[in-house]
């Protein structure tokens, strides 16, 4: 590399470690760690200060950077639409937020409203306010209760890890909003249930038992992952979403799914709740709507929701009152259009079912040779491997062992990830979301690296 741009490499990493408060980190152990600012990056691949190469199997660290990197065309459309008009908020619209929401809903039947804020977290928390206002003018307060599943995360402020089924994320940050009530976790692997007979019903009966516990007139809606991510890769059994689909149809609870993760194809479809015979209320999705390229979440519904927010002769606060400041900001739909184009011309749909039972089968023969492997499981490009000291007893392997495997990868150029640590007692899973543009060689060299991490870890 060169002097001077390495000199000025450098100086960044020195400023980042003097004024950079980092995302999830705990400082005192980064700061004696070898740089890690990420300066460059192009299809699944991304380079540090350090001129090291990586194969990224986390898209970002977060599952984000669907498309992979380097997309000059999504830059383009960005540019292009910034400089003729960037911004403008409340009702005014722009072209790139009517073509995108008009081109999404082509994608999701039955729903037809979307709404725009910037973050996962907000899009979540545009749902909860809605239940509750349509529970205020509709249901005379009664039905304000949410109901959430442990394992879950729907987001990072106080409301939505309130909605939270993790606890490492949401310790020493109570006192929490009142009204959000936890259901089970469906977890096959680590079944709550005597039995595992018909295991996907038995973990949808718990939901109704909790609904029927609360009193089904204070039930205002129901907030799941539609495959549980960051808390353990958790894919819902056979039989889970037909019965859940009902209960929620019984007790006049509205469904809300959370795709931040699952949505624009992570799962090998648009939307992964389009893998099972249901019909949600409410669908958000965040992360790879723009694939990183810009910041944008949506939070997108029916028509029977939208209409319930326009009598003015109910209450002239019918309406939603509620803005999020860059929902008005023209670069998060103008991506989203091209990214959901890329997604089309590319075919990365198929592309992800292929490399996503490419992936699987490839985890399946590391289960079969490490006895460290517990369980693996997974859906389109999005896959876990739960690590146990014991296979019979199931105890989670430690979370420093399961450190070093990560650590490894990252050692061998591959960044894997786990799911979450402290405190949780999930945090023994190796997790996996590359970009949906992977191609079988990428998928090999992951699950080599892992293969040869977990031999110098565990034997
Ligand atoms: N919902 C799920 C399922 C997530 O995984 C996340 C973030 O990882 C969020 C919501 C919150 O999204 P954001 O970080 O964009 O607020």
């Amino acid at each position: 590399m060169d002097a001077i741009i390495q000199d000025e490499i450098l100086g960044t990493v020195a400023a980042d470690r003097a004024h950079v408060w980092h995302h999830m980190t705990q400082h005192k152990a980064f700061e004696v760690q070898d740089p890690t600012l990420i300066v460059e990056g192009k299809g699944m691949k991304v380079w540090n200060a350090a001129g090291k190469e990586h194969l990224d199997a986390v898209s970002g660290g977060v599952w984000t950077v669907n498309v992979g990197y380097g997309r000059e065309s999504i830059a383009d459309a960005v540019r292009d639409q910034l400089v003729k008009i960037n911004f403008f908020a409340n009702s005014m619209g722009s072209v790139p937020g009517a073509k995108f929401a008009q081109k999404l809903i082509t994608k999701m039947p039955g729903m037809s409203r979307v709404f725009y804020s910037s973050s996962g977290s907000e899009a979540n928390e545009k749902v909860f306010k809605m239940v509750r206002q349509i529970s205020h003018q509709h249901h005379g307060g009664r039905k304000s209760k949410i109901l959430y599943r442990e394992r879950d995360y729907h987001g990072t402020t106080i409301t939505a890890l309130s909605a939270g089924g993790q606890n490492e994320r949401s310790a020493h940050y109570g006192p929490f909003t009142p009204g959000f009530v936890p259901v089970p976790h469906c977890l096959e692997y680590r079944s709550q249930f005597e039995s595992a007979e018909c295991y996907g019903e038995r973990a949808a009966d718990a939901i109704e038992a909790v609904i029927l516990r609360e009193g089904p007139d204070t039930v205002g809606a129901l907030c799941l992952e539609t495959l549980t991510a960051g808390g353990g890769v958790i894919v819902p059994p056979t039989g889970y979403w037909e019965r859940v689909q009902d209960i929620c149809s019984r007790y006049d609870v509205l469904l809300h799914l959370d795709e931040v993760v699952c949505g624009l194809g992570r799962l090998g479809t648009w939307f992964g709740y389009q893998q099972f015979d249901i019909k949600p209320d409410f669908v958000t999705m965040a992360k790879g709507v723009a694939s990183g390229y810009a910041a944008i979440s949506c939070t997108v519904t029916t028509e029977a929701i939208f209409d319930m927010f326009k009598d003015e002769t109910l209450d002239p606060l019918g309406y939603f009152r509620d803005i999020s400041t860059y929902g008005g900001c023209t670069a998060g739909p103008a991506a989203a259009l091209e990214n959901m184009r890329i997604i089309e011309a590319e075919k990365l749909l198929e592309n992800t079912f292929m490399m996503g039972r490419r992936l699987m089968t490839n985890l399946q023969v590391l289960q079969d040779k490490h006895a460290v492997v517990g369980d693996v499981r997974g859906r389109g490009l999005f896959a876990g491997v739960e690590l146990v000291s014991d296979r019979h007893t199931k105890l989670p392997a430690d979370e420093a062992h399961v450190q070093a495997v990560v650590s490894h990868c990252l050692a061998q150029g591959v960044i894997i990830g786990m799911t979450n640590r402290a405190l949780t007692g999930f945090n023994n899973t190796l997790c996996l979301a590359p970009a949906l543009i992977a191609k079988t060689d990428d998928i090999d060299q992951i699950t080599d690296a892992i293969d040869r991490a977990l031999t110098h870890v565990f034997h």
